[in-house]
């Protein structure tokens, strides 16, 4: 079981909507809004919309000058709330300067949100009640972790970051399943001891190399959510060459969390979907 495979999981997840799907004879639209030109921000589109497509459903991207007004995005987002076929709707991060993102977030439907950043979503998270929309890198890394039978009840978990879109909900989640959760960040001291003690490290810094060999130790399960483009390829946050040997499973970079992350996106769509026609 050591490495723990996003690939394989993803496809195993999307072949369960593909066909739920077609049992439901339906086609859930997805609009992605991106504002201006960023590159990493059209690629990240880009797959998503493929996947989707793959998958049965209709993506639609509706691209903004990169200098729109914040108040011209929220009336895009009022349009999409109001309109009966949109299911879901994603608003690309990061958002140019002029433009606020927690009001963006904040303007979109919750029951469109599918990306669960909108507050009324998180509150779900943060009452442990069931509803809302889990945020998608969240629901990913628990779904993994579930694939494998990685038990979470009872178990010492460290993550890295505590970003709204990452650190903090996954944090949350996992408490919420039982763990015994320890938030580090920028200001963390001794971070090497509050990583070495967890059974599950969950890295989530944007900090390539951050983990190395002398930070882990048999048995651990590490999970890299980290993702930096340097040169043509993807590093993580974890020195995988280095702590491979040692621990007891770890997710490459790319190939983990980044696949599970776009099949838990179109997991939230269906369940958008069956919610806004009743059917759950
Ligand atoms: P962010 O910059 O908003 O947050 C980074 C967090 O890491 C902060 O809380 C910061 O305090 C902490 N941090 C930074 N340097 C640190 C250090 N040296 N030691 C300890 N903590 C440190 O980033 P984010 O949006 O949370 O994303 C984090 C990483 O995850 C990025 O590489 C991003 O590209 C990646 N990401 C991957 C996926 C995926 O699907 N795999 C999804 C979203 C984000």
């Amino acid at each position: 079981m050591k490495i723990l495979d996003g690939k394989k999981v993803r496809d195993i997840l999307a072949e369960k909507i593909r066909t739920e799907l077609q049992k439901i004879k339906a086609k859930p639209v997805l609009a992605i809004i991106q504002v201006g030109d960023d590159e990493r921000s059209s690629v990240y589109v880009r797959q998503k919309r493929s996947f989707g497509e793959k998958l049965g459903f209709e993506v639609r991207h509706i691209k903004l000058d990169e200098h729109a007004s914040e108040l011209h995005l929220l009336l895009q987002i009022e349009k999409l709330n109001s309109d009966e076929n949109i299911n879901g709707i994603i608003v690309q991060l990061p958002l140019p300067k002029q433009i606020n993102t927690l009001k963006v977030i904040e303007t979109i439907d919750p029951k469109k949100d599918i990306d669960g950043l909108n507050s009324k979503n998180l509150r779900f998270l943060l009452e442990n009640i069931p509803g809302g929309f889990m945020p998608a890198t969240t629901k990913g890394v628990l779904s993994l972790l579930d694939f494998y039978k990685i038990p979470l009840a009872g178990k010492k978990v460290t993550v890295i970051g505590r970003s709204l879109l990452v650190g903090k909900p996954t944090a949350l989640a996992l408490m919420n399943r039982g763990a015994t959760v320890t938030v580090c960040h920028s200001q963390t001291k001794h971070m090497k001891d509050e990583v070495r003690k967890a059974d599950i490290v969950v890295v989530a810094a944007g900090r390539p190399k951050l983990i190395t060999r002398n930070f882990v130790r048999k048995g651990q399960v590490v999970i890299d959510v980290g993702i930096t483009k340097v040169g043509d390829g993807l590093l993580g946050d974890v020195d995988f060459k280095a702590v491979f040997p040692i621990v007891k499973a770890i997710t490459p970079v790319p190939g983990g969390v980044g696949p599970m992350t776009v099949v838990s996106l179109f997991e939230n769509l269906l369940i958008s979907y069956k919610r806004q026609k009743g059917l759950e």
